[in-house]
């Protein structure tokens, strides 16, 4: 086996990534091609190595600069049990937005206190689970929540801690559905037009609720720094004056999270430690310009937790040439397992995971097999040419994908195993046609 670096796309690979004598791509210890034969594709293959690494280097890179963070993995980019496990043992909080997520959480007995509960239209039923379960912090998007909210808390007898999620109209410079900072967005409550204000002034009024902090969140995945700073500086500005006014005191502020990843080689994302010296250094900043106290700082990675840590594999089926225009290769997955290609336009790169040092002298039109022309998962890869049978590896696989899988054309959702030192383990079994088929009521009553 050769090293990692050697490999072509090592870049967006994950770290323990490397090539057999026989040119296959090794993921974990384990081969690639030897995976998608004993567990079929489409195939979510996670590292373990690279999942608690990016675990580790988050934590450790904002904790060195700033002894009070918190970093909270933002479950909706994927969760799984085995994942809420091992999130758990690395000390990490928690960011969840449905009832789904919290009982997985749960089940798993993900400790209440580092939890925190996001989402723009919880549902009261949802903020009952989540006081059932003692979730450490509800973040409030709007006024209507934070009256449900405090109805319930109050109608319990308890207080609720609760952090306000501000819109503080800033653009992040991302796809405009990824957007969550402007004014034009669902998300907060919006800062500038003095609704914030008038939200903190409730909030503190309100018997079931202890707010204890502000929160925003730019959107996804934010590769500049400056938006990161801008928030920070506004954030704090804002609650200097809610301190003069209302006496106010934030003891947990919460730049959100949104950090970027290289999906191909030609991408460059910033380090953790680069977005931690940024929100670090700007937060030390804004605490002596506006005389705070030192709050809190929590940080919500979800996608640089795990998108490199996860490779997808598939295998390649029909294809067809339209002389002069382009070529389409066909595999067995696409927008029902990954569809931030048609969504988002999101780029990715690929190799052949049993071919891995061919030349890559074509370039093709990779495409899944759902019944939608948008069903296109990579544009225009550089890639040896392709036969049926082949395996093809996407790498950057882990976020938003098998989290965002879908049942359409009732086809199965993927395996997803984690492999560590030789050994792979299946942590979500393939779906089954009985599956598919269980929530369905048939006869009828
Ligand atoms: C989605 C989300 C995150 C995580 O975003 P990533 O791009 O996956 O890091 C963090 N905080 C909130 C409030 C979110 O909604």
């Amino acid at each position: 086996m050769v090293r990692a670096t050697e490999v072509p796309l090592a870049d967006v690979l994950p770290v323990t990534a490397g090539v057999t004598e026989g040119g296959h791509l090794t993921l974990g210890g384990c081969d690639a091609v030897e995976l998608a034969g004993e567990f079929g594709t489409p195939l979510y293959v996670f590292d373990e190595e690279t999942l608690r690494g990016q675990c580790r280097a988050f934590q450790e890179a904002f904790q060195s600069r700033y002894h009070n963070s918190v970093v909270a993995y933002a479950a909706k980019a994927y969760l799984g049990r085995a994942l809420g496990g091992i999130i758990v043992q690395e000390g990490m909080s928690l960011d969840v937005v449905s009832g789904g997520e919290l009982a997985v959480a749960a089940s798993v007995n993900f400790p209440a206190e580092r939890m925190y509960f996001h989402g723009n239209n919880k549902s009261e039923q949802e903020l009952r689970e989540a006081l059932d379960y003692g979730v450490g912090r509800i973040v409030v998007d709007n006024f209507h929540e934070l009256h449900l909210l405090n109805g319930i808390a109050q109608g319990r007898g308890m207080r609720q801690k609760v952090l306000l999620r501000l819109s503080p109209g800033i653009d992040p410079h991302t796809h405009v559905k990824t957007t969550t900072g402007t004014l034009e967005n669902k998300f907060g409550i919006p800062l500038p037009t003095g609704q914030a204000e008038a939200a903190l002034r409730q909030a503190l009024e309100m018997p079931g609720l202890e707010l204890v902090g502000l929160h925003v969140h730019l959107g996804s995945p934010v590769f500049e720094l400056e938006p990161y700073s801008e928030a920070v500086d506004t954030v704090l500005e804002f609650a200097s004056k809610m301190r003069k006014q209302h006496g106010f005191e934030m003891a947990e502020f919460s730049p959100g999270g949104g950090f970027a990843v290289a999906y191909t080689p030609e991408q460059s994302a910033p380090e953790p430690a680069v977005y931690a010296e940024t929100i670090t250094s700007t937060l030390r900043g804004s605490l002596w310009r506006y005389e705070l106290a030192a709050p809190q700082l929590i940080v919500e990675p979800g996608r640089a937790i795990v998108a490199r840590a996860a490779v997808a594999l598939y295998t390649v089926g029909s294809s067809k040439e339209v002389p002069g225009v382009k070529t389409f290769v066909s595999v067995d997955g696409g927008m029902g397992d990954n569809v931030r290609p048609a969504l988002y336009e999101s780029r990715y790169s690929a190799l052949v995971a049993n071919r891995v040092n061919d030349e890559r002298r074509e370039t093709l039109t990779i495409a899944g097999k759902y019944c939608e022309s948008g069903d296109v998962l990579l544009p225009d890869a550089e890639l040896p040419p392709l036969d049926a049978g082949d395996i093809l590896a996407m790498p950057a696989a882990g976020a938003y994908a098998v989290a965002m899988a879908s049942n359409y054309n009732l086809s199965l959702r993927p395996a997803v195993v984690l492999v560590k030192d030789g050994q792979a383990k299946l942590m979500r079994r393939r779906e089954t046609y009985d599956d598919v088929m269980r929530a369905d009521v048939w006869p009828l009553e």
